[in-house]
């Protein structure tokens, strides 16, 4: 090891792009929202974006601007200990300009604002109460920090009529350490996806691994056990990609057919939903799966 690998011939792939791409695209140049999907160049963007072939077009939003107060070995956004102040207007304008885009599905996230007292809890909830209120029929995800386990801030952000709670685990237990910023812990982020569904039940919780970080069999199936054991509903896996050359190694590419072999544990364990691919992201067809399960 040491030696950086070479991509396999499953990741090299062409961003397909849907029919609705190209109108979502151009309206959203006139609207100044900040999408995850066009800042990570998620390679997913024409199927999200575009609806796939059910036409539900999904897209992911940041709020509370561009800069951490945390710093995870994976990722690549801008750390700073005391990063800009939050636009007390943004709620407001972002619900209206995702009401004028016209999707089916949300995803708000957020960097970590641990520099607020309520982490940014009340921005996401007014957010998402603006947003239900223009557009009431969009179903909005929510996918927050662990708010340093202050189970009062994920309430408020539970019970903002949101549809789905999201947190993401992002590594198995034993490389949390390694992975994320050590303020990040396996059992506070359980504690999180809990908590939310404990106060209201009728929310979906969902969470995310990525793969290729160096992680046994043994520890990802320990991993998804204890997370169907806390009532997490859906589960996403996806391989891990080295974002800069300053970032942790990719360990491993895991085959397309390893990853099948997880959706089949996933489903086994009894999560409503478990995606697993290697294209697969936190928020990958979401808005596809909620139709479903809500048309069955
Ligand atoms: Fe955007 Fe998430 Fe879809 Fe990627 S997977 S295009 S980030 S909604
Ligand atoms: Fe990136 Fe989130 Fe970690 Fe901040 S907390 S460094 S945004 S993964």
């Amino acid at each position: 090891k040491g030696e950086r690998l070479r991509l396999p011939p499953w990741l090299k792939t062409e961003i397909p792009l849907g029919k609705n791409y190209n109108k979502l695209k151009n309206t959203l140049r006139n609207l100044n929202l900040h999408t995850v999907c066009e800042e990570a160049r998620c390679p997913n963007i024409g199927e999200c974006w575009g609806g796939g072939e059910k036409g539900t077009a999904t897209a992911t939003i940041m709020l509370m601007g561009d800069t951490c107060t945390r710093g995870c070995r994976f990722c690549s956004v801008k750390t700073s200990r005391n990063p800009p102040p939050l636009d007390p207007d943004e709620p407001f304008n972002t619900a209206n300009a995702i009401a004028e885009w016209n999707l089916d599905y949300v995803v708000l996230t957020s960097v970590d604002r641990d520099d607020l007292p309520d982490g940014g809890a009340k921005h996401f909830a007014a957010t998402v109460s603006h947003l239900k209120e223009r557009h009431s029929k969009i179903i909005v995800e929510c996918l927050t920090p662990d708010f340093r386990g202050d189970l009062k801030a994920v309430e408020t952000v539970a019970v903002s009529g949101l549809d789905v709670y999201a947190h993401n685990v992002e590594t198995v237990r034993e490389l949390q350490r390694t992975v994320r910023d050590p303020r990040a812990r396996f059992d506070q982020s359980l504690r999180v996806l809990k908590h939310a569904k404990e106060v209201k039940p009728s929310l979906l919780s969902k969470t995310s691994i990525m793969l290729g970080l160096g992680e046994t069999d043994s520890q990802v199936y320990a991993t998804l056990k204890e997370l169907r054991e806390a009532g997490v509903d859906c589960v996403t896996l996806g391989q891990y990609m080295q974002p800069t050359k300053r970032h942790l190694k990719v360990d491993e590419y895991i085959t397309p057919e390893k990853f099948k072999y997880w959706e089949n544990v996933g489903n086994e364990l009894g999560f409503l939903y478990t995606a697993s691919g290697p294209l697969v992201r936190s928020s990958y067809k979401a808005g596809e799966f909620f139709l479903k399960k809500i048309l069955r």
